[in-house]
Order: structure tokens, then C-alpha cells, then sequence
């Protein structure tokens, strides 16, 4: 691919796993539903919505109206009877739904009937604050049970809800409720993380400050810290909820009325707000849950280790599981605390049979050595996920071996919050996977790749921009507010279609590879080339935990390319002998063109708080310019560390 407006296929990964005979046997979803979702993709669509309870049937399948989608128009639902009543009402209420471990060790344990009962009493309660259906709900809390509780009672009376992750800060919190609007905001005292209470009642403090229109602040007591008590507006959950009724008839609503507003992880600027709707996005998370995890409701125990506060943890730890009547395993805090095995110590503990995480992790715990794993009893697993970045072959393999014990498939799993749901995914009955490939669209969605001038490629040895071609179910309404910046943002770059801002190639076996953002192809003599690969080349050097690549301006070359690495365990050599051995090892596994000209070993990287690494101020530090928007950073310290490195930086 020498083509000026192609990006660069270097990385060549040859390792391949069919999926395990046992687990084809027995899977949830053959390879028929490709053939089935070709043939009719709105009656593939139509059936997976029959896993819901619609109080009246859909009339259509699909209004479209580009870029605006309307999924079973007419029909009425409820999505938390969907998740909890239906489920008790066919007689699993015994079942659980939660299994909850807070991060200094208590535990909580809801079957479907508790959780029934505490959904009706908050719904009762939020009616008592005169919320109604359409108003917004701001919920800022840590990874307790009440987090789900308070979402399902929104779902409920059809208020959308806004989750705001617990750590962010209050100046992130305050333009979120601005943004949509909230009169209610859900907190707690605070949370624990790394064996501290942390505070977030005091943001929401400061940042009510600055919103005149909320009304009520609801406070769950989680640590019993002392907090700051506002009488007109603060009132303690276990006051206002405790004495409500457990019983509550439900409304439905229309299949377009709006679920959430999610904003995204702001990896490249301002966060967006992201509306989903119900019919189309419970559908959709609920199939996706159950083929792509390959679910077994009744004997699964499953754990998708991401905050609620992002959109893998609305998506695959509520909407899908719960809609499925799963049995979920949540746990508040940091996986370092007490202790760095304390994932593992989870997984043996609750017999955790899938487990759903994201490379970051993955590549944390490869850093702390597979000697922490290794002394706990993994072998209930039977499914490993992945989410939120591209993951680097050799944290593919290091997951597969050390926590899947060479036994388990992966599935690395692309989307957006955009997209509501997994997109493009092997199945663990269907599919052989390969380290670092996302390998197919799911049954009924239609994905391409388009090269720069926005022509179709070929499936086959083809790289340039991921796009969606047909619309899906789970996919998002608008962007709150401002229908112009949707249409902008997603539907102009090619007309007529979505473009998700990623990557990607098809293989010569036709198997898809995300390669990054699209804003973070770096520009070398006129190679395009794409992040992900040059990481991963540095990433298969044994010394090597994480790696991130800029492109920094260049007067010989366009860009070159400027590498920050942080080693596995102490470098043997010194830190020149070490970048030069990391540039020549960059060269042979693919070639001059990739070899790094600036590497610096680091100790940390910049990264969002869901842990994506953030390349956007890498490349302004590279660069000798401002850095850009650190709102979203998770701590702001390691940009003077990485300063510090560099010889000209501002
Ligand atoms: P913003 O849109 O505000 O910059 P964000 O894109 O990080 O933030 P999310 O919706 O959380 O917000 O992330 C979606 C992005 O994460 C995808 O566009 C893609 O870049 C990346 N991603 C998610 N899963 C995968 C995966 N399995 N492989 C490769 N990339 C992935
Ligand atoms: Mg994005």
C-alpha cells in the first residue's frame, strides 16, 4: 500500500486460535446468524427484539430518516421491567443479579426480587421530588449498588438519566448538568478508592453552586465522612427512599423515548453528549450481551470490570445483563487495593466465568508481573473480553495465557458510546481470532472501509476509515441539543454514511484490525502510519509495558515519529544503550520506515480517566505547543513529568 491517501499496513501477526470445540458446540450463536442477518437485516433485528417485553408491539422495524434513526416506532416498553420485574415475574427472583464487593471488603448480594423492590421504592421516591417523564436525572456516584438502583428507578418513570463518572472533578460535573439540564442530582458522602474515602458530595457542592435550577441533591451514605449539609436542597437517600412503597406500576413509553445522555471519553476534545433511546437500545444490548459473551444465564457469573460512569458500564454491566437476567459480580475500588491481586482474588472468590476488561488493565497487570495471577484460582473463567482501545498482540497473548490459561477465547470487542453496543467482535463459538484483531462486524451491521476520497475498499488487504453503512439498533439518536453537531461530527466527512473517526484494515483473510484514530495517523515522507502499530512493535520487546507514538513536526520528513515508553520491570542496560535497542527492535519488526527518531522512557502516560491513553497531548508537548483541554485527564502531573524529558518542550 504505497498509496499517499492509504495508511501503512506494517504490523504482521501470523498467531491464530480457532475457537475452542467445546465451546462452538455448546454457543449461543453459530454462524448462521450471518447468513440470516444478510438475507432480511431488519427481520434479524425484529427477532432479537423479541428477547424484550413490549406491552404493545412495534409497528415498523425501522423509521430512517438519515442520520436520524427511530427503531420499532409504535411499540411501548419499559426498560426496567425489562431488567428486573419480568424476570421476577417469571419466577427468578431468587436469582441474583448483583453480587457487590466494596473496596475495604464488605459485600452486598441482590437478587432480582431485592433489586425489584429497591427500583420501585427510589422510582417512588424521585415522583416524590416531582420528577417527571423527559426530565433529567444527574447521577454521581461510586460503584455501589445504589448506582444501578438509581438508574433503573430513571428508566423507570422515563426520566434520562446523566451519569457523571465519580472522578471527575466538579467543574466536569457542573457543565454536565448545565449541558442537559438536570434539576436532581444522586450522590453519595463519598467512595473508596486505594483505601481512601474520597469526596464527592463536596463537588457536587461546588458545583451546584453554579446551577440555580437544581432542586434536590439525594445523598447516599457510603463512608460516613463528614460532609457539608445544604437543608434547602440535601436530603439523605436512606431518609427519602427507606420509607417509599416496593411497589410501583410501571409507565411505557414510546420505543424513541430517550433512555440517557451519556457524555464521551473526550480522548480528542470537548465531550459529547450522547443520547440514546429504549426500544432500539435495549434490543441491542441485550442480543449483543448474550452472543458476543455467549451468555448462559442460568450458570454465568459475569464481571465487566469498567465504571458505570462510562458507556461499557451502562451498556454491559446494567442495561445488557440486567435485561438478560444475568448474574453480575461488581467491586468498587482499584484493583491494587490491598493488595495488586486483587482482581484475581475476585475472580477465584466469585467463580467469575467472563470477565470484560480493557487493555489498560491488561497491560497494568502484565507491568506488576504474571506472578500476582498466577497464585489465585482462575479456572471458573470460560470467556475474556475487551474494550476501549486497540490492544496490542503481545497484551492479547499475555491476557490469553496468564488470566484465559490458554483455555478461555477472546473477544475484542470495537465501539463507541456513540454506537451503544458492540460492533465489530469475534463470537467464541464462531470465529478463530488473532491477537490485536477485532475480526468481524456482528450479524446485521454493516461495516466498511472507505479510503480518503471516501471510495469502498476491497475486504481484503485494505487500511483506511471505518465506516457503518446501515443503520443498528443500539446506535445514538443525536447529540443532545445539537442535531447540526451530530450530523457534523459523524455524517459529513462521507456523506450517507457513519464515520466513527478509527482506522482500520481488512486482512488478507478479510478480518478487520482497528488502527487507531484517525486524528492520530502520523505522516512520515508520505507514509501514513498508524499509531497502533508501531506501539505494538515496541509493546513485543520483553522490556516494554506500554507504549504511546506521536507524530512531531519534522522539516526532512512531514512528521517523525516521537515514542514514550514505560519499561516491564528495570531496564538492564541504561536508558541510551535501552531507546536505541527499543528503536532498532521497532525497525525489524516492521521496518525502517516506523523506527521511532525521539524515545523517551517514562514512568507514566497522559490518559482519559477510563484509561485510554491520550495521544492529543502527547503530540502537543512533541510538538512545543500549549497543551490542550486536561479536563479529562486523569491526573495532570504526569504532563510536567513527561515535560520534564523533553529538551525544547514549553
Ligand atoms: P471522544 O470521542 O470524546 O474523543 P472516546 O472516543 O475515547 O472520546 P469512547 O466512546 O469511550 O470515547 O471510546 C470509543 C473509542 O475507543 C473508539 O472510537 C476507538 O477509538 C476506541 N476503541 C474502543 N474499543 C476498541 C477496540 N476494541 N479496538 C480499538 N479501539 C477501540
Ligand atoms: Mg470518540
Amino acid at each position: 500500500m504505497s498509496d499517499e491517501a492509504t495508511i501503512s499496513d506494517l504490523l504482521h501477526e501470523n498467531r491464530t486460535f480457532p475457537p475452542p470445540p467445546d465451546v462452538a458446540r455448546e454457543a449461543n450463536v453459530s454462524g448462521d446468524a450471518f447468513a440470516a442477518a444478510d438475507a432480511d437485516r431488519l427481520g434479524f433485528w425484529a427477532q432479537a427484539a423479541e428477547r424484550l417485553s413490549w406491552e404493545t408491539r412495534w409497528e415498523r422495524v425501522l423509521d430512517w430518516d438519515p442520520p436520524f434513526a427511530h427503531w420499532f416506532p409504535g411499540g411501548r416498553l419499559n426498560v426496567a421491567y425489562n431488567c428486573v420485574d419480568r424476570h421476577v415475574e417469571v419466577g427468578h427472583g431468587d436469582r441474583v443479579a448483583l453480587r457487590w464487593e466494596g473496596e475495604p471488603g464488605d459485600a452486598r448480594t441482590l437478587t432480582y426480587l431485592g433489586l425489584r423492590n429497591e427500583v420501585c421504592q427510589a422510582a417512588n421516591a424521585l415522583l416524590e421530588l416531582g420528577v417527571r417523564a423527559g426530565d433529567r436525572v444527574a447521577i454521581y456516584l461510586p460503584m455501589i449498588p445504589e448506582m444501578m438502583v438509581a438508574m433503573l428507578a430513571c428508566a423507570r418513570i422515563g426520566a434520562p438519566h446523566t451519569v457523571v463518572f465519580g472522578g471527575f472533578s466538579a467543574e466536569a460535573l457542573r457543565t454536565r448538568i448545565r449541558d442537559c439540564d438536570a434539576h436532581v442530582v444522586i450522590t453519595a458522602d463519598g467512595g473508596y478508592r486505594r483505601g481512601a474515602a474520597s469526596a464527592l458530595k463536596a463537588n457536587v457542592d461546588a458545583a451546584v453552586r453554579d446551577c440555580p435550577d437544581v432542586r434536590h441533591v439525594v445523598v447516599v451514605r457510603r463512608t460516613g465522612q463528614e460532609i457539608a449539609w445544604n437543608t434547602e436542597l440535601d436530603v439523605w437517600w436512606h431518609d427519602l427512599v427507606d420509607r417509599q412503597s416496593s411497589e410501583h406500576t410501571p409507565d411505557f413509553f414510546e420505543s424513541g423515548h430517550p433512555l440517557y445522555i451519556l457524555y464521551t471519553s473526550g480522548t480528542t476534545g470537548k465531550p459529547k453528549g450522547i443520547l440514546h433511546t429504549t426500544g432500539g437500545y435495549l434490543t441491542y444490548v441485550a442480543w449483543t450481551h448474550w452472543a458476543v459473551f455467549d451468555l448462559k444465564p442460568e450458570t454465568d457469573i459475569y464481571w465487566c470490570s469498567a465504571d458505570v460512569g462510562w458507556v461499557t458500564g451502562h451498556s454491559y454491566i446494567v442495561y445488557g445483563p440486567l435485561a438478560n437476567g444475568a448474574t453480575s459480580v461488581m467491586y468498587e475500588g482499584t484493583p491494587d487495593t490491598p493488595h495488586q491481586g486483587r482482581w484475581w482474588e475476585l475472580v477465584e472468590k466469585y467463580r467469575v466465568s467472563i470477565l470484560y476488561t480493557a487493555p489498560t488493565a491488561i497491560r497494568t497487570a502484565m507491568k506488576w508481573g504474571a506472578d500476582i495471577p498466577r497464585r489465585f484460582d482462575l479456572s471458573s473463567l470460560r470467556v475474556l473480553g475487551t474494550v476501549g482501545e486497540p490492544i496490542n498482540p503481545e497484551a492479547w497473548m499475555w491476557y490469553r495465557e496468564h488470566i484465559g490459561g490458554q483455555r478461555c477465547p477472546i473477544v475484542d470487542t470495537w465501539w463507541q458510546t456513540e454506537t451503544g453496543g458492540i460492533l465489530i467482535t469475534p463470537l467464541p463459538g464462531v470465529h478463530t481470532t488473532k491477537p490485536g484483531s477485532a475480526i468481524r462486524p456482528l450479524p446485521g451491521i454493516s461495516a466498511e472501509i472507505y479510503n480518503d476520497d471516501g471510495h469502498l475498499l476491497p475486504r481484503k488487504d485494505a487500511a483506511g476509515y471505518l465506516v457503518l453503512t446501515e443503520p443498528w439498533p443500539g446506535m445514538m439518536r443525536t447529540i443532545w441539543g445539537d442535531d447540526e453537531r451530530y450530523r457534523e461530527t459523524y455524517w459529513s466527512r462521507f456523506p450517507g454514511v457513519y464515520f466513527a473517526g478509527d482506522g482500520a484494515k481488512w486482512d488478507t483473510d478479510g478480518d478487520i484490525w482497528l488502527l487507531g484514530r484517525v486524528d492520530d495517523v502520523m505522516n512520515v515522507s508520505g507514509h501514513r502510519i498508524s499509531t497502533i502499530e508501531v506501539e505494538s512493535a515496541l509493546v513485543s520487546h520483553p522490556g516494554v509495558a506500554e507504549a504511546a507514538v506521536v507524530g512531531s513536526p519534522d522539516p526532512t520528513t512531514g512528521q517523525a515519529i516521537v515514542a514514550f515508553v514505560i519499561p516491564r520491570g528495570r531496564p538492564e542496560t541504561d536508558g541510551q544503550t535501552f531507546a536505541r535497542e527499543l528503536r532498532e527492535h521497532v525497525t525489524r519488526e516492521i521496518g525502517p520506515i516506523a523506527k521511532p527518531k525521539q524515545l523517551l522512557v517514562v514512568a507514566e502516560l497522559p490518559k482519559t480517566r477510563s484509561g485510554k491513553i491520550m495521544r492529543r497531548l502527547l503530540r502537543d508537548v512533541a510538538s512545543n505547543r500549549e497543551l490542550g483541554d486536561v479536563t479529562t485527564l486523569t491526573d495532570s502531573s504526569v504532563m510536567d513529568l513527561i515535560k520534564e524529558k523533553l529538551p525544547n518542550a514549553p
